[in-house]
């Protein structure tokens, strides 16, 4: 995978820290007077805010194919690079993500079962070269993303309402992109104190931005 520099994402399933430590990172970061342009998975360009309306909406539950959500997630992310992530890396701005192209390895490659192979070719031809040189895998338990999702007291979206035993999967899909992937996919463990697992991150990042 080729992966573009200053571009980082943060992956894990619901609830494990991904907003909590990218406001973090980001104050920390501009603080040392870097921009930086925050995006979130799917959407971020009006195109792809659209997309992901279509693919929360919990009314096509049961109906939507697993092809169609594979493709959709694709097309959210291809606009989205071709409209903010490359002009912004252009202009020396680091972009952090919150998910992107690992949660469709994880989501619908693994949990879906749609396959590491097929998800990876349509990453390639989505990303091209603009695919972050850096993601930060917060690892937590599904009984952990239970207890801390379930304080939101928000309804579920469509992919919020699997079942435990997908989120595990998806748990799997992200820790064997770290085991496969470990020049560009790092995993920590997001069941601690917000500070000790920033604390991590931070190292990890700032490796990759001297
Ligand atoms: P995500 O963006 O991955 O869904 P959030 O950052 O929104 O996760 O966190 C989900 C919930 O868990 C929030 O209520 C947040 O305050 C809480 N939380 C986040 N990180 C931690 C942590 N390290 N320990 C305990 N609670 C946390």
């Amino acid at each position: 995978m080729k992966t573009a520099k200053r571009f980082f994402s943060l992956e894990g399933i619901d609830g494990s820290g991904k907003s909590t430590q990218i406001d973090m990172l980001i104050k920390e970061l501009e603080s040392e007077g870097y921009e930086v342009v925050k995006l979130r998975e799917p959407g971020g360009a009006k195109i792809s805010e659209q997309i992901r309306g279509i693919l929360l909406d919990p009314a096509f539950k049961g109906i939507m194919g697993d092809d169609t959500e594979l493709l959709l997630y694709n097309a959210a992310r291809a606009q989205v690079i071709a409209e903010i992530i490359r002009p912004a890396l252009a202009a020396g701005k680091v972009v952090i993500a919150d998910r992107f192209a690992w949660s469709t390895f994880a989501y619908q490659g693994y949990a879906r079962g749609l396959g590491a192979d097929k998800v990876q070719r349509l990453t390639e031809l989505t990303c091209g070269d603009c695919f972050p040189e850096l993601t930060v895998v917060l690892d937590i338990t599904v009984e952990r993303s239970r207890a801390r999702t379930a304080k939101r007291g928000e309804a579920p979206d469509r992919l919020e309402s699997e079942k435990a035993e997908f989120f595990e999967k998806v748990r799997q899909g992200y820790l064997a992109a770290a085991r496969d992937y470990s020049d560009c996919v790092q995993a920590i463990d997001g069941d601690r104190a917000p500070e000790d697992v920033f604390a991590d991150l931070v190292k990890l990042v700032k490796a990759k931005l001297v």
